[in-house]
């Protein structure tokens, strides 16, 4: 991505160009700020500019090169992270990345890496480091990521360029979350519970997902035929405009496939934060009923984004689903 698509940063910004266009970029650089700021996509777009083959002070978006880097498969940049289920960046792990760097590049003048997040490389790790940061070898350039430059070794700091990243504004944070395909109405209440961090709100983005689940589940198992304001009930709580009716239908969807799966004797389901309630909707019909219910909503969704009329769908959905039990 072009430095442009970079919010809030443009000091920063600035100051990257403006040592790209002299060539005086620094060895290592050290991005310091919280993570979700914008560290890692600022760190990426640096090096596409320096691999880019059209242009000098930032990424042309368009050549083999800056295409290979924004599709995440560039031979010559290496991350390094924890391994899963390891708490540190280990020394083996930089090992390799010394080995690495000091090969020929593929395709690029030189090979660069990111080492995410800095302060939790061990520390004969971070030594192991120390001569790398200096000369490394081939001139590749390393950008290391790090919460808080304090908790690094100062003989790390001192061979890097810091550079501070604030946290973003709620006013970036709205624009970057709608650009991520967030609704409005979602990151207008998530941006400012962020802290400047999008890490942040997509993790708020998820809570308020499952609480959304539970709704959706404790709503379906209350309705009941007997009782047919329930169902008007609910359809009437859960249907909203169109966008909001099919999100609904897709969380129907999987909790019937889980749902059928359970029935079938296939404990591997995808909803497993609600494990009780897909078992008691699994439990609460034959699997021929479950299976019947999921091809109708299927059925459902089909007619909703045929622009059908979605409360009226969603009654007649509900009344399916609230009567059929055994
Ligand atoms: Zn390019």
């Amino acid at each position: 991505m072009p430095f442009a698509d970079i919010l809030g940063h443009d000091r920063n910004v600035d100051v990257l160009r403006r040592s790209l266009r002299s060539g005086k970029t620094a060895h290592s650089y050290l991005f310091e700020g919280v993570p979700g700021s914008g560290r890692k996509k600022t760190a990426l777009t640096l090096i596409q500019a320096l691999f880019c083959t059209t242009l000098q002070d930032d990424a042309c978006g368009v050549c083999p090169s800056c295409r290979r880097i924004d599709a995440g498969n560039h031979p010559d940049i290496h991350v390094i992270e924890p391994l899963p289920d390891k708490r540190d960046i280990s020394i083996e792990q930089l090992r390799e990345l010394q080995q690495q760097l000091s090969l020929r590049p593929y395709e690029a003048p030189r090979k660069a890496c990111i080492i995410d997040p800095a302060e939790r490389m061990s520390v004969n790790a971070a030594n192991s480091l120390l001569k790398t940061l200096e000369e490394p070898p081939g001139n590749a350039l390393i950008i290391l990521l790090t919460e808080n430059a304090g908790m690094l070794l100062s003989t790390v700091r001192s061979r890097c360029q810091t550079i501070t990243f604030a946290p973003l504004s709620p006013e970036h944070m709205l624009t970057l979350l709608e650009r991520n395909g967030m609704a409005p109405e979602t990151a207008a209440l998530l941006a400012p519970m962020s802290g400047g961090s999008m890490q942040k709100a997509l993790e708020l983005d998820n809570e308020s997902l499952t609480l959304r689940r539970q709704e959706v589940l404790t709503r379906i198992a209350q309705m009941n035929i007997h009782r047919i304001s329930t169902v008007f009930d609910a359809s009437e709580e859960l249907s909203g405009n169109r966008d909001a009716t099919l999100e609904l239908l897709d969380m129907l969807l999987s909790f019937f496939r889980d749902a059928v799966h359970l029935g079938a004797g296939n404990g591997d389901i995808v909803n497993r934060s609600v494990r009780p309630a897909i078992e008691s909707i699994a439990a609460k019909r034959s699997f021929p009923a479950n299976l019947e219910l999921l091809e109708r909503i299927y059925e459902t969704r089909r007619d909703v984004q045929r622009n059908a009329n979605s409360k009226l769908a969603l009654d007649h959905l509900f009344m399916a689903l609230a009567g059929n039990s055994r």
